[in-house]
Order: C-alpha cells, then sequence, then structure tokens
C-alpha cells in the first residue's frame, strides 16, 4: 500500500497521483472532498487516470454527497462509500452507504459476510452463499430507527436538487471567504482551503494559532459551533439546505470578537475530546 503525502497544502495532488499510479496498481482510494481542506479531485480525470492504467477506484463521498453534482454511473466509477449524515441529513449515527459498479456486485466479494447477505436469508443455511447483485453486501439486521430517518433527509436533499445546492453553497462559501479577507485574516487567520470554489467542497477551514482556544470561545460566549481539528484548524461548514447567509455572518463575527476583544485567553489549551 502507498500512501501519497499531502503535497499541495490541502491534499495529494493530481500530479502526484498521475505519478503513482502504475500497472501494478490494484486499487485508488481517495476522499473525494477532503475532509480537512474541502480540496476537490477532478473525480473524472483521477477515474481516468485509474482505469487507463488497470487499476480500479474507490472515492469516499463523505464530504460530497448531496452537495457536489457528480454521478458515479456516467463516471464510470467502480466503487463509492460514504456517510449520510453530513449533507444528506442523516444525524449522527445515519447508516453508510455503499457503490458498486453493476458489472461488478456480483464479482467481488463482501469480506464482511452476514445474514442480510446471504441468497436465502431465511433458510437459515449453515453454509454462506451470497446473494447476487448489491444485496450481498449487506452484514447484519441495519439500524431500522436510522434508516428511517435518512428517508425524509435525502427526500428534501433530492427535491432541492444538487445543481441548485452546489450553486448555493459556492455562493456562500465565496461570501465566507470575503468575510475572511477582510475581518479574519489580519487577526491572524490563514485560509486552509482553496481559493477557488471549483475545487473546493461545502466546508471552509481557517488556521489560527490559538485556534483550539477560540473554538471554545465562540461556543461557550457566542453560541457558534465550529469543529476544531489540530493543529490549528477551524472548520465551518455549510449546508445550503439550511445554513442562512446571516449564519455566516455572524460566526465570522464571532470568530473576530473573541480574538479582538482577547477572550479566548480565559479558555484551557489542554486539548480534549471530540470537539
Ligand atoms: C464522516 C466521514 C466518515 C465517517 O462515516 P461514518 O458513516 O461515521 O462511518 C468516513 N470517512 C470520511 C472521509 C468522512 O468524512
Amino acid at each position: 500500500m502507498v500512501v501519497l503525502p499531502v503535497d499541495n497544502g490541502f491534499a495529494a495532488s493530481e500530479d502526484a497521483l498521475d505519478r503513482a499510479i502504475d500497472e501494478d496498481t490494484a486499487l485508488v482510494l481517495l476522499s473525494h472532498v477532503m475532509y480537512k481542506s474541502s480540496y476537490m479531485y477532478d473525480m473524472e480525470r483521477i477515474t481516468e487516470i485509474a482505469h487507463n492504467r488497470d487499476a480500479m477506484i474507490l472515492w469516499d463521498l463523505s464530504h460530497s454527497a448531496g452537495v457536489v453534482p457528480m454521478t458515479c454511473h456516467d463516471t464510470g466509477v467502480d466503487l463509492a462509500v460514504g456517510s449520510t449524515y453530513k449533507y444528506l441529513n442523516g444525524g449522527p449515527g445515519a447508516p453508510a452507504f455503499l457503490y458498486v459498479r453493476d458489472d461488478l456486485q456480483s464479482r467481488l466479494a463482501n469480506p464482511i459476510s452476514g445474514w442480510f447477505g446471504h441468497r436465502r436469508q431465511f433458510y437459515f443455511d449453515t453454509e454462506f452463499e451470497p446473494a447476487s447483485g448489491i444485496d450481498r453486501y449487506l452484514t447484519g439486521t441495519p439500524s431500522v430507527l436510522s434508516l428511517a430517518m435518512i428517508e425524509p433527509g435525502v427526500d428534501l436533499a433530492l427535491e432541492a436538487g444538487t445543481g441548485p445546492v452546489r450553486a448555493k453553497s459556492l455562493d456562500q462559501s465565496e461570501y465566507l471567504v470575503s468575510l475572511w479577507e477582510s475581518g479574519l485574516k489580519p487577526l491572524g487567520f490563514t485560509l486552509n482551503s482553496p481559493r477557488n470554489g471549483a475545487q473546493r467542497g461545502s466546508h471552509i477551514s481557517f488556521g489560527h494559532n490559538e485556534g483550539y482556544r477560540i473554538d471554545q470561545a465562540i461556543r461557550e460566549e457566542k453560541k457558534v459551533i465550529t469543529d476544531f481539528r489540530m493543529p490549528d484548524n477551524i472548520r465551518l461548514g455549510i449546508a445550503p439546505l439550511y445554513t442562512t447567509y446571516e449564519e455566516l455572518h455572524a460566526a465570522v463575527h464571532a470568530l473576530s470578537e473573541v480574538v479582538a476583544s482577547g477572550s479566548f485567553q480565559h479558555y484551557s489549551d489542554v486539548i480534549k475530546g471530540v470537539t
């Protein structure tokens, strides 16, 4: 297994991938949108590079499903996985999803086999015989309450349509970047996401060497919940179905206030648990 380093500040660059994928590569695994920097790969280009060298590709769509238009089928993607609790509104603990290209479904084996993936689920056979098609990738009894909750979440995303959602996401992220430029950059915040909207998903990361204390201060004092990631990364997620421009403005205002007033200094810099 070869793990490519982050080499353009945001992700492993497409040029580095181009150099690394060769005839010996079996599988290329990438996040479509990088969870930390929000960098978005050119899915068509990288899929084509992989296929030209006889490699399969598996995209992790956790940060793009529901907010970036894409089609695994038309792009010829082999495999994809993702979570539904980000832009598909499932809430924490919502089920993950798997995509397997039509003609691969009955050729690949599920390494985590379980009775839901059995050809005759209710026969209780002692031998495992996988179902044909996508059903073989099921394992055990799914979390039914979570599945029930995801349905209206996906319906809402479908009703809005990924095109309009992406358009609003781009507009809102541009707005957020412009607020950074005028209000946050002078206070020592860096932009840890690509400047070019076409290379971004739907969140923006700001860096600040006091990021952890700032994150606590805006939560306690301003009721603004961001997401801190080591060592200095504050993520702001834009979910266009319900995030308002006013909220983005308020979040930036909160960030600038706790820094300008110095109130973040009242918080501990000892890192603990999930933020
Ligand atoms: C959110 C996320 C996950 C977690 O998904 P679960 O549904 O909680 O398993 C995995 N990979 C990436 C890249 C993510 O962003």
